[in-house]
């Protein structure tokens, strides 16, 4: 079974999927920790993030391992080196949208989260599960927030990586990121028309699995 988990950036979606795939002994498959590792990839490389086509070129040789621990964090790891942490960096975030808007780029990672998806259960999040990586997904959630409360969230979640940030470039980011990743040409942030909206605004975490959860096992 596919759970296809989307929405705009600091909606809460990792921190639902990572729960609500251990709750179902599913596999977590964090789609944008993919497109972080490959913006790694050419920072790392010196690669100006206008040279699209060396980008693609470094798409296509990448090797990217999603590791699972149901008792920790999600361990990404890219070509056998733990990135986890360094895709969180606050450059990674700036750049992340411009090498996801390449689309070429995104065919290359739709391909590989096709591949992680087919190896069993999963639940996957990102901005295109449900419209594009997984059209028939069995279960769709669009998961959002207003954004001030998902300003609130990311700002939350970075201090608590011992990340010195404003919460003005916190919500600068949020929004230069969902301009980018709503407006793009290849497969924008959208609700798939079969997605159930969750509006999580007013809720805690353990409200929200709980609610996925309940219409994940109603068939709801
Ligand atoms: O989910 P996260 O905030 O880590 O994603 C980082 C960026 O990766 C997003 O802002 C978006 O540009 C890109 N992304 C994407 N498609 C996905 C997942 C992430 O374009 N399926």
């Amino acid at each position: 079974m596919i759970i296809a988990i989307d929405g705009p950036a600091g909606a809460g979606k990792s921190t639902v999927a990572k729960i609500l795939a251990k709750k179902l002994s599913f596999l977590y498959i964090d789609t944008g920790a993919m497109y972080r590792a490959l913006t790694l990839k050419a920072l790392e490389n010196n690669v100006p993030m206008g040279n699209e086509a060396e980008i693609i070129r470094l798409a296509g040789r990448i090797k990217i391992d999603l590791v699972n621990n149901p008792d920790g964090p999600l361990r990404v790891l890219l070509d056998g080196q733990d990135v986890s942490l360094l895709i969180r960096q606050p450059r990674i975030t700036q750049f992340v949208s411009d090498v996801a808007k390449i689309k070429e780029v995104r065919q290359i990672l739709v391909k590989m989260q096709r591949e992680f998806g087919e190896k069993g259960d999963c639940v996957l999040d990102g901005r295109d599960i449900g419209t594009v990586v997984f059209p028939y997904a069995q279960k769709k959630f669009f998961i959002d927030a207003s954004a001030d409360e998902r300003v609130k969230r990311r700002y939350k979640e970075l201090k608590g990586l011992g990340q010195e940030v404003a919460e003005n470039e916190v919500a600068k980011d949020l929004a230069n990121r969902d301009k980018i990743d709503s407006t793009r040409q290849a497969s924008p942030l959208r609700q798939a028309p079969d997605a159930i909206y969750i509006d999580t605004t007013n809720l805690s975490i353990e409200e929200v699995v709980e609610k996925m959860f309940n219409l994940v096992k109603t068939n709801g």
